[in-house]
């Protein structure tokens, strides 16, 4: 039961306008609305949760018609990181890189950036990647220092460390235990480093309850750092940040408006987890309502310590389509990820799902030749013991194994390959 107190809440003023907008502009909804019969002249909220529900696969096949605006006002095209299926184009006109810069300002301010601070990127600013621009909008917008080191290039990183002095990095975290090894290797003191905290993009940090995951907690055995785990795709152009209380991510009611559904398209419960859904506010080149991202979320519910936020979310527990089901119990790969990057000795490791013959859903680990069959035997029960699964094990020489984490052109490893077809 939606009360009309949440509505006010959650910006129903803002809503509607992007509703009438979008439905006036975008050819795409124009279309959609007039084929379904939807009259938008008077509506109120529960017509709102009737709205069609837009999915990825609609925004691949009619990409250009999501086009709201002239083509000479558009200024910026990114492409989605296209982690299932082919990439998806995504255009910005002037109002939308402003309203950009504001969420990324917000998301900074969020974490405690000022601009006092000094901040260095190690996240590339280019290859149609939207994210890189947002953090150098968002830091000019605060006015706080910053490094553009782009992506990887240890040595240049700790050099930029010790010679401007950055108190925060922007970072994928599993690249930050490439930086401590690198310092450890280099005799460079990192522990005392200018580095304070460290706003995190591309890999879950924590789990379902919002502790850190193993990747949290190892990143910080190795180095003392405070953690943020920010969520974020092109085509929300909006990021869901942790305060310094880390209790859950807040919802930037103002740029966007969140419903997470189950199954049935129903809202969660408090506790429970759906698929988000977002309706974008503000956006003018390609508006979108009740988009489908594909990602589950926790609906954690609890205002904040901080105050700041009336509703809270946990990170991205898995995409809604890698959903493996197993012998009856259902588990995502990032479950798997979080137990074996637990075992210290696993240097590498991709998760594989496919069908076997009966058409059921088969997992395999694939691990390094190298390692010994003590750790094979360790990776059996420890995933057994935690998830109830006894997966395959398949054995690649490393070097091979790791072209295929780190392909060519990726943003981010490839842990976990779906070989189902959907
Ligand atoms: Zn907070």
């Amino acid at each position: 039961m939606i009360t009309s107190q949440k509505i006010k809440n959650n910006n129903w003023d803002l809503l509607t306008q992007q509703i009438e907008y979008t439905i006036n502009k975008s050819p795409y909804y124009k279309r959609l609305f007039k084929r379904k019969n939807i009259d938008i002249t008077s509506f109120e909220y529960k017509d709102f949760l009737k709205f069609p529900l837009t999915q990825k696969k609609d925004l691949a096949q009619y990409n250009d018609d999501f086009i709201a605006v002239e083509k000479h006002e558009i200024i910026e095209y990114v492409t989605t990181s296209g982690t299932l299926g082919n990439p998806v184009t995504f255009a910005l006109n002037e109002e939308d890189l402003q309203r950009l810069a504001l969420n990324e300002q917000k998301s900074f301010n969020l974490a405690g950036v000022t601009k006092n601070d000094i901040v260095q990127l190690t996240t590339t600013l280019d290859k149609r990647f939207i994210a890189g621009l947002a953090y150098f909008l968002g830091l000019r917008k605060i006015g706080a220092g910053l490094i553009r080191v782009g992506a990887g290039a240890p040595a240049l990183q700790w050099d930029s460390i010790q010679r401007f002095k950055p108190t925060y990095l922007v970072a994928v975290p599993s690249f930050l235990v490439k930086l401590v090894l690198y310092a450890q290797e280099n005799q460079i003191d990192f522990k005392n480093s200018s580095i304070k905290g460290v706003i995190c993009i591309g890999e879950a940090l924590r789990d379902e309850n919002h502790e850190l995951n193993s990747l949290g907690k190892k990143i910080n055995s190795l180095w003392d750092v405070e953690l943020f785990s920010t969520y974020a795709s092109t085509e929300m152009c909006t990021a869901f940040t942790e305060c310094p209380q880390h209790q859950g991510l807040h919802i930037p009611e103002d740029l966007i408006y969140t419903e997470i559904l189950n199954e049935e398209g129903k809202e969660v419960e408090i506790g429970e987890v759906g698929e988000l859904v977002v309706t974008t506010l503000g956006v003018k080149t390609m508006p979108l309502l009740r988009y489908a991202t594909g990602d589950l979320v926790k609906k954690l519910g609890q205002t904040c310590s901080c105050e700041q936020a009336r509703q809270l979310i946990s990170s991205v527990l898995g995409r809604k389509q890698q959903l493996i089901k197993y012998k009856g119990t259902s588990v995502y790969p990032q479950q798997i990820i979080n137990v074996l990057a637990t075992l210290e000795n696993l240097p590498e490791y991709q998760i594989q799902v496919a069908l076997n013959e009966m058409e059921t859903d088969e997992l395999t680990v694939v691990i390094p030749l190298e390692v010994s069959e003590n750790l094979e035997q360790s990776i059996k029960e420890i995933l057994k013991g935690t998830l109830r699964v006894t997966p395959l094990i398949k054995r690649l020489a490393l070097t091979e194994l790791k072209s295929r984490i780190f392909p060519e052109g990726s943003r981010k490893p490839v842990r976990f390959l779906d070989l189902r077809k959907h």
